[in-house]
């Protein structure tokens, strides 16, 4: 169920991806495409005005009378073609020696010439022959044309005049698309080709980082489930043994006040395991979604040390073990904590150090580092595998379930711990070496360092 929703999530992130890029892509193409168009366009229309130009001034000359052809502007365009008269479509090759070189390309670059009467009527026509071109009026300056062929043609309409400066007519010259559209259809087929190649790679490629980015969620949503599981599991115990003593009062026939009263004993010491469980829990939850309020105050580090030491000795000695303190400061260091949560976490670490430690000593360190204060708990017991080391701090870990669960630990205690100390901004490490015993290092702001 959970695969299911994460892949799901997975591919939406994946397809989202792909279609952002493949719009992006797509304009991208787009605007290249039309960018291209105009340059090929600007670069046509700039030559064909220059032609266009060369002849106008060429032709002007030679023009006596309103649209007539004079023997002048056969003699400038050899291959001209009169209306409704025979053209020769062989022309002598050494007949365009003469000309203007602009003129020139009229010849070697499909461009077309057209006489235009001043009433719109075909003249006569020179250059290259396309079939099938509508005549428009020349009155039109610019004008892109098709012939029956489907290839296009851009013109230029120049009016013409004698050299009396009568008005002759016009002068329409043209030129074939047919090599820009070929090449820009060439482009567009690389268009329609990249880009659904490219959104494929993408969409390959997000569906991997897609899946990348999942890797958090799928830990974190393992971690709950484990943590589920783990709660579900460490609550049943208590409640277990909560079942069984009442169902074992309750099978008696008859209870006596002196049995009642132990069986009660019993709940009650069930029940405020099963409270100090959930109440961990809490707290760890609170402290971790920073959402526990605490009202920092001035706390002398030094005077707490020395309340552990009163507070654990006693627990030490019942185990056989010398706590000791070492205040290595000749001043007082001063934090700004809560003092009820760093009494909590140094006695987590101070009641691990005395669980875990059959024979020998505990030692409650304090010293000065730049503008940190450093408390360590030091002990000579069991200590811990590396292997184990990095999960310490992960809620109910404990390295020896049976150990563990013989004394009451459920595993909370130093992930409470780092809880508290990264709420006061600090740091908690572990040093230690299966067999020859921990030390568990607090590092804290000092109040003159933060203030
Ligand atoms: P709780 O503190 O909730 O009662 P706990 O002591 O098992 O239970 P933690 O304090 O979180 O849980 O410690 C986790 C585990 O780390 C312990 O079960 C123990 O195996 C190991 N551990 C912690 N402190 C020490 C220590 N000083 N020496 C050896 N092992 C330790
Ligand atoms: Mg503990």
């Amino acid at each position: 169920m959970q695969t299911k929703l994460l892949n799901r999530t997975r591919l939406q992130l994946a397809v989202c991806y792909s279609l952002v890029m493949g719009l992006l892509l797509g304009i991208f193409g787009l605007i290249t495409y039309q960018v291209l168009i105009r340059a090929y366009l600007y670069s046509i229309d700039q030559e064909l005005q220059g032609v266009a130009k060369a002849f106008h001034r060429n032709l002007e000359h030679v023009l006596s009378e309103p649209e007539k052809v004079s023997p002048g502007l056969k003699e400038v365009l050899p291959d001209l073609c009169v209306v409704d008269r025979p053209c020769s479509k062989s022309v002598a090759e050494n007949a365009f020696e003469n000309l203007h070189h602009k003129m020139l390309e009229v010849y070697q670059n499909n461009y077309y010439l057209r006489f235009v009467s001043r009433s719109d009527q075909l003249i006569a026509t020179s250059g290259f022959r396309p079939t099938g071109l509508p005549l428009t009026p020349g009155k039109i300056e610019w004008e892109t044309l098709q012939d029956r062929s489907g290839d296009r043609y851009h013109q230029i309409s120049l009016p013409l005049h004698t050299s009396n400066q009568q008005t002759w007519g016009y002068l329409q010259v043209g030129r074939s698309l047919k090599e820009v559209d070929r090449r820009l259809a060439g482009f567009q087929r690389v268009l329609l080709i990249s880009v659904p190649i490219s959104v494929l790679f993408v969409g390959l490629s997000s569906w991997w980082l897609a899946g990348l980015a999942m890797r958090p969620v799928q830990r974190s949503y393992r971690q709950m489930q484990q943590f589920t599981i783990d709660v579900a599991h460490e609550l049943r115990t208590p409640l277990t043994a909560i079942s069984a003593t009442i169902d074992s009062v309750l099978r008696m026939p008859t209870v006596t006040e002196s049995e009642s009263r132990e069986a009660f004993t019993t709940l009650e010491r069930q029940v405020s395991r099963f409270l100090g469980m959930v109440k961990d829990l809490l707290l760890l939850s609170r402290l971790e979604q920073h959402i526990l309020t605490f009202q920092p105050q001035t706390l002398c580090l030094n005077d707490l040390m020395s309340d552990l030491i009163d507070e654990f000795t006693a627990l030490a000695e019942a185990s056989n073990l010398a706590l000791i303190a070492q205040i290595e400061v000749n001043r007082p260091l001063e934090v700004l904590a809560d003092e009820d949560q760093l009494y909590r976490l140094l006695s987590n670490l101070v009641i691990n150090a005395i669980r875990y430690t059959p024979a020998g000593k505990v030692i409650l360190r304090l010293h000065q580092e730049r503008d940190q204060a450093v408390i360590q708990v030091q002990d000579t017991g069991i200590g811990i595998d590396s292997d184990d080391l990095p999960q310490v701090f992960d809620r109910f870990y404990r390295v020896s379930k049976d150990r563990s669960r013989n004394t009451g630990a459920i595993g909370l205690g130093l992930a409470i711990a780092k809880a508290i100390v990264e709420a006061h901004h600090g740091s908690l490490q572990v040093q230690s070496q299966l067999g020859s015993g921990s030390k568990l290092t607090v590092r804290l702001p000092l109040k003159l360092s933060r203030s």
